[in-house]
């Protein structure tokens, strides 16, 4: 038999002084990479910012840096809303309109999806979430409202809102997305009013949230399902297996199989600087840092991830 030496995880105690050491770090990426400017509403965030929070599988938070600045979550919101669809919809109706292989595409890439006649890749790519999202829209009355109650829950979080200003901005800017939504909609896959889709998604992507609220906002993910807040069952274990699984493969673009390597959890980011991970059975985590990669994903933030996981211990897939 080999014998491996097991590494203790840290205490919580000993979470504390690391995650500061984190953020009191973060500055030295801060020469690197850019804020998102396609998105006018994004472009006036101060680029110089860092904050991490964890939520323990119990519900219990620690955190350091600027963890209670709110920021635009937007693609966080993805994974949000592929819990409301998989809640909502039977599995074959889900899955028989949105993939589950990684893309290798950018985030906002239309070339796959002509190719690929108009099904998207996976859920976290935009053509997919814009097809989660027309699934909900044909499904509720009121879908966006249908999100945000959801993610105030889950965060147990009531102020939780979107932000109309960058819920507009995106609407001005949504030649793109708009490309995608109609692609999809002449293929025969989209069901719903085109404009509908984007105006849901747009405020999807445009809730406000912090370090702490969002990583409280994905605990479920790292107790098998199940809303430490209320003690409300939000997926199956299974499902949730499911959603990790998803998120390790595809939720971070075309970056996914470097983060998996660098930090192995299953991650989701979003192009305001947010990076969510979870570490399955202990916590969720939540990172912010403006200055984005070439792929749209925090860089200080996922390096302080990769700190993080190397501090904590812990080898999910060692
Ligand atoms: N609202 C953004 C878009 O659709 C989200 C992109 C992202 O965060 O990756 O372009």
């Amino acid at each position: 038999m080999l014998d491996i030496d097991t590494p203790q995880p840290i205490t919580r105690e000993e979470l504390q002084p690391l995650l500061e050491r984190l953020a009191a770090d973060a500055p030295r990426c801060f020469g690197e990479g850019k804020v998102a400017s396609y998105i006018p509403a994004l472009a006036e965030v101060e680029p110089d910012q860092f904050g991490i929070a964890v939520c323990h599988a119990d519900g219990s938070v620690q955190y350091a840096g600027d963890a209670a600045t709110r920021f635009s979550i937007q693609s966080v919101s993805k994974a949000h809303a592929l819990v409301l669809a998989m809640q909502q919809l039977p599995p074959d109706e889900l899955w028989a309109r949105v993939g589950r292989e990684p893309s290798g595409q950018a985030f906002n890439s239309i070339v796959q999806l002509e190719v690929e006649n108009g099904v998207p890749r996976n859920p976290f790519i935009n053509a997919g979430a814009l097809m989660v999202t027309d699934m909900l829209v044909s499904k509720l009355w009121m879908p966006q409202n249908t999100l945000r109650d959801q993610i105030r829950r889950l965060s147990n979080t009531p102020e939780v809102d979107f932000d109309e200003r960058v819920a507009r901005s995106e609407m001005d800017h949504k030649a793109h997305n708009a490309a995608l939504g109609y692609l999809m909609q002449a293929y025969g896959n989209i069901h719903s009013d085109v404009e509908m889709v984007l105006d849901t998604y747009f405020h999807s992507c445009a809730l406000s949230m912090n370090c702490i609220e969002l990583a409280k906002s994905f605990a479920f993910l790292a107790n098998q399902g199940v809303n430490p807040f209320d003690g409300q069952p939000v997926l199956t274990p299974v499902q949730t297996r499911q959603v990790n699984a998803l998120l390790l493969t595809c939720g971070l673009y075309d970056a996914a199989g470097d983060f998996a390597w660098r930090v192995g959890l299953p991650g989701k980011s979003g192009v305001g600087g947010g990076i969510v991970a979870i570490l399955p059975r202990r916590m969720s985590i939540c990172v912010w840092s403006p200055r984005l990669d070439s792929y749209g994903n925090s860089i200080a933030g996922r390096h302080a991830l990769e700190g993080l996981v190397s501090g904590l211990n812990v080898t999910p897939l060692g």
